[in-house]
């Protein structure tokens, strides 16, 4: 069994709805993994923050706007005056519910509810689409099956047995479609996988169900050397490690949601990378042994990073110094994502600022702290393991002129991490790109 997600833009249009059968074949038995219409998601956020900020008349006015792109869509996509009928109900009854949950007291749970209805209303117009044309399909309802615990991660075994028992119900059915993004959480509301989720989904669902492959379909022929909406004359990677790929996600290659490819990997699930405008092209195949020893294969750079100094004499020649301050942040669940040390100072980052304030007060405990905002993470991934000589000194050569926060080297055999203001980052990604590539 095979997983295909489409990304936003991929079902961004009754055309490219329409089009998903160029590349769907309804005769393999699959499931299909949809996100929202493309800028549905965003202004689901818009409302939901226009409603908790009490301005009722801003979301109403924003729920018609974009009431009225899918208006337009559905005329476009279905032929019949049955079709028509069901698609306009399936509209009038979501946009009303979103605007009926601004009634009453507003809280995040609402919230939440309402960033769901992107992928119930695209997930339902295709159905509906290969329902009018003929092609059978059945929709798994997401929120039946995604769950996650109460620290948000997912429970992929419990995915595995709900899907399983859903699919068992349709023995002779081949076409499955489901919601990217959505879930449930511990209290068994509706949740989400946050922004760009929807990779998230296709990748649980595939280990969760063992599939045999993951299709992660979006607007380019897969990963790029280098961002693209930054750099000129990026091009794609044929093959990647597991870890090559998660690095790169996770260090800001937005073509995947950053912990996108860890139940992939953990269940040993290739992942492809393809390009629903250009079907033919190759793409990336992400796999065990999809990387290449003694190359640089890519750069990415992940945004709003917050840098933390602590220095303290009393680290000099201490033990316990270092799990002290850790558990401070397990304990405000924050994660840290690079960190350097000296004898006295340690340095760390981290990219939720949520808990910042409490953060800092407890950490003042055990010495002089200073912050720096808008700090970007510069992740080059490649083969550095010690016997490359000269990758590292390679990468610091590139942005010699370029003032450096942090270097992390030696945490892995494949990434070199740099920070820098992020007023910098577009420089360091193409100087990066002229001397590596
Ligand atoms: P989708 O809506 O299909 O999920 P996204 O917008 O989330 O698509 O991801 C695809 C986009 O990711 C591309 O259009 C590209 O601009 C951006 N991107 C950033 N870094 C990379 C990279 N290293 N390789 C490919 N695409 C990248
Ligand atoms: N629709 C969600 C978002 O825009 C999830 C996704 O597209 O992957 O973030
Ligand atoms: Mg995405």
């Amino acid at each position: 069994m095979k997983i295909l997600k489409f990304g936003g833009t991929s079902v961004g249009s009754a055309e490219r709805i329409k089009g998903l059968l160029e590349i769907v074949n309804p005769s393999e038995r699959q499931i299909v993994v949809l996100s929202a219409v493309a800028g549905t998601t965003n202004a689901l956020v818009e409302i939901g923050q226009a409603f908790s900020a009490g301005k009722k008349e801003v979301a109403d006015d924003l729920i018609k706007q974009h009431k009225n792109k899918y208006e337009h869509l559905i005329k476009d996509l279905f032929t019949s005056e049955q079709g028509l009928e069901r698609g306009k109900s399936l509209i009038d009854y979501h946009f009303n519910y979103i605007s009926s949950l601004g009634n009453d007291l507003f809280t995040n749970v609402e919230e939440k509810i309402i960033l769901a209805q992107g992928e119930l209303l695209s997930t339902t117009l295709f159905h509906f689409h290969l329902d009018e044309i003929g092609v059978p399909s059945v929709l798994l309802p997401a929120l039946d099956f995604m769950k996650i615990d109460e620290d948000n991660e997912p429970l992929v075994e419990a995915i595995g047995e709900k899907l399983e028992n859903l699919l068992s119900i349709y023995p002779n059915n081949k076409l499955f479609i489901t919601q990217g993004y959505i879930c449930r959480n511990s209290f068994g509301e509706i949740d989400n996988l946050r922004r760009g989720g929807s990779d998230y989904t296709a990748s649980l669902v595939g280990a969760a169900i063992h599939a045999d492959e993951v299709q992660i379909w979006t607007d380019i022929d897969g990963m790029h050397n280098n961002d693209p909406r930054v750099v000129k004359n990026t091009s794609p990677i044929a093959n990647l490690s597991f870890d090559e790929a998660a690095e790169l996600a996770y260090f800001g290659a937005k073509i995947l949601h950053p912990q996108s490819v860890f139940p992939a990997q953990k269940y040993n699930v290739p992942v492809r990378l393809l390009n629903t405008m250009d079907p033919q092209a190759a793409g990336t195949l992400i796999s065990e042994n999809g990387g290449t020893k003694g190359q640089i294969r890519a750069i990415a750079a992940k945004d709003d990073i917050t840098a933390i100094h602590i220095h303290s004499s009393r680290m000099l020649l201490a033990y316990g110094f270092l799990r002290k301050i850790f558990e401070i942040f397990e304990r405000y669940k924050t994660p840290i994502d690079m960190i350097t040390t000296s004898e006295v100072a340690v340095s760390l980052t981290i990219d939720d600022t949520k808990y910042l304030g409490d953060i800092i007060k407890e950490v003042e405990d055990f010495g002089k702290v200073s912050v720096d905002y808008n700090q970007t993470i510069v992740c080059v991934v490649g083969d550095f393991s010690a016997n490359t000589h000269g990758y590292a000194a390679k990468v610091l050569d590139a942005v010699k002129h370029l003032p450096l926060r942090m270097i992390s080297y030696g945490g892995s055999d494949y990434n070199v991490s740099i920070l820098l203001d992020t007023e910098h980052k577009t420089e360091a990604l193409r100087s990066l790109h002229n001397r590596l590539f």
